[in-house]
């Protein structure tokens, strides 16, 4: 199936011709790690994401590179370390993890390669790195150091400007440009700067210079991508994607650096630019209040836990190029549609005795492929709002093969995984002896939505708060939980022993990653296990 795709350099659909199909390569600009990411910086997440799935159906798993950069240098760690009092590796470190734990909960494969800028300063087994680059920049006259900086002159690239086709008085006004006294030029940007000690209060990282200066100092940030692409992809690759917000300076000064280093016509052969996010109508600012991290919805937003499938979903029905606005009304009635369609194909999927027999459902989804009217609408420019249709139309029909093709469908997009199928539910009601059914309840449903994001740690929390008011949650089987007060002790000891028997089962066959699963399931439950010399395990009560 042709594929195309929109170019924002040339503002054209075109048919994408990979440089080499055996492996084709994409760019995109990932988080600068020193928070938790908000659900704006979902958004790219989630759409190179699904192009990123696409690829990888059409010219094969092995033969897609996607690059995601992690800025772990920048003005913004260093406050943020100092304030927190913790070191800067500590700091990157935590955001890190939690910003994969966050977008694993909304579907996103792991990239290729994750690489950290940090780690492309000085790379002696790469040509290429920060300080290679800023060097030919100056050999080649499109850079120049002044007061310990290492400034890239704009005039010395005729073509500047060219993606965000903007006027120099607008480039001028759009960058915020610092006016600087060692600047050739107002638009001049920084490649290279000072960490000088003895001028700062906060404690700044710092490397050996290039160009013989004398002074420590810090890469400013446009140079990674140049180097970290240029190092992985080459000097030239497919796709390089990013957030609007980065069309400019960030993609124009990325562009400017890689071609006047690598003297190279183009940096990519495609800029595909994701459209804006914008909270119930307003633009999402820290001092509007209406500030919303990925953490905070999967967690507690509008008082109640939501899965990434719902969050993923909400995103998806919206094309990427086009804003989007970020509502509390979107995302619930997204809830609702994943859990209508989840309940129905549970429903055909039940066995004699009426419990929804799940390796069932995972066999007949692996049998399936996803349908030719959804890859054809990811062909058309990533149309997902076509895709969701065409699902929708699917549905409607309500048969058990077609139930098994929308699950498959949704699988592609990455909106559901087997966390979702296995979890992803509403808790109804709890026993009679129950006090504060209300309270319980919503604890108990964000339990089985934890399970469904694959957030254990959370699952976890959420058992302890249950724990704490003489409650258990036990597992009966998928998607259907009970409360109990610890009259049905009985029960959750033979839940705990009927895993253990499925761990060492695992164990024996050599599976460790399912015997790992079930480990933390387990511990998710309360139980840790205490792994004996002769093979067997003690379950202990995890406090
Ligand atoms: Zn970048």
């Amino acid at each position: 199936m042709e594929l195309k795709l929109y170019d924002t350099l040339t503002r054209e659909k075109r048919v994408f011709e990979p440089l080499d199909p055996a492996n084709v390569r994409m760019y995109v600009c990932g988080p600068t790690v020193y928070d938790f990411a908000h659900i704006g910086n979902a958004r790219p997440v989630i759409v190179f994401d699904v192009l990123f799935r696409l690829l990888r159906h059409l010219y094969g798993a092995d033969h897609v590179t996607y690059v995601r950069n992690i800025t772990d240098v920048d003005d913004k760690i260093n406050a943020r370390a100092a304030e927190r009092n913790i070191t800067i590796q500590k700091l990157t470190d935590e955001t890190y993890r939690d910003f994969k734990d966050d977008v694993a909960a909304l579907g996103c494969l792991d990239p290729t390669h994750e690489p950290r800028a940090t780690q492309y300063i000085r790379r002696p087994d790469s040509k290429v790195d920060m300080v290679t680059l800023i060097e030919r920049l100056v050999r080649s006259e499109n850079a120049y150091c002044a007061e310990d900086h290492v400034l890239f002159h704009v005039p010395s690239m005729p073509d500047y400007g060219k993606l965000s086709r903007r006027s120099l008085d607008e480039m001028i006004a759009g960058a915020r440009v610092e006016v600087a006294p060692y600047k050739r030029n107002p638009m001049d940007f920084v490649l290279w700067k000072p960490s000088d000690q003895q001028k700062s209060n906060l404690e700044l990282p710092a490397w050996r210079s290039p160009c013989g200066i004398n002074m420590p100092g810090r890469p400013g940030w446009h140079i990674e991508c140049s180097a970290m692409s240029g190092s992985i992809l080459g000097e030239t690759f497919d796709i390089h994607g990013g957030g609007i917000d980065l069309l400019f300076p960030h993609h124009e000064n990325e562009i400017a650096q890689s071609r006047c280093a690598f003297h190279t016509p183009v940096m990519a052969n495609f800029w595909m630019h994701n459209g804006f996010l914008q909270v119930e109508g307003e633009k999402m600012a820290k001092s509007e209040g209406n500030f919303v991290t990925i953490r905070d919805v999967l967690h507690s937003w509008n008082g109640r836990t939501w899965p990434g499938a719902a969050v993923r979903w909400a995103m998806l029905q919206t094309h990427y190029r086009e804003p989007i606005d970020w509502s509390l009304t979107h995302l619930s009635q997204s809830a609702d549609e994943i859990l209508r369609f989840l309940n129905l194909l549970r429903g055909y999927h039940r066995n004699s005795s009426g419990k929804v027999d799940i390796e069932r459902i995972a066999s007949a989804i692996d049998a399936a492929r996803p349908s030719d009217a959804v890859v054809a609408a990811l062909c058309d420019d990533l149309n997902t709002s076509r895709a969701i249709t065409a699902i929708r139309a699917a549905r409607m029909k309500r048969t058990r093969e077609l139930a098994v093709q929308v699950a498959r469908d949704l699988i592609f997009l990455g909106v559901l995984k087997q966390s979702d199928i296995l979890y992803y539910s509403t808790f109804h009601g709890v026993e009679s002896d129950v006090a504060e059914k209300n309270i319980v309840t919503s604890i108990a449903t964000d339990y089985q939505m934890a399970r469904a994001n694959g957030d254990l740690t959370f699952a976890g929390a959420l058992v302890t708060k249950l724990k704490d008011r003489g409650l258990r949650i036990i597992e009966n089987e998928t998607s259907s939980i009970t409360i109990s007060t610890g009259f049905e002790e009985q029960s959750f000891d033979e839940t705990v022993r009927a895993q253990i028997a499925l761990r060492s089962a695992a164990r024996a066959r050599k599976d460790w990653k399912e015997a790992d699963r079930i480990r933390d399931e387990l511990l998710a439950m309360g139980v840790r296990l205490k792994d004996n010399p002769d093979g067997t395990s003690t379950p202990e009560i995890a406090r």
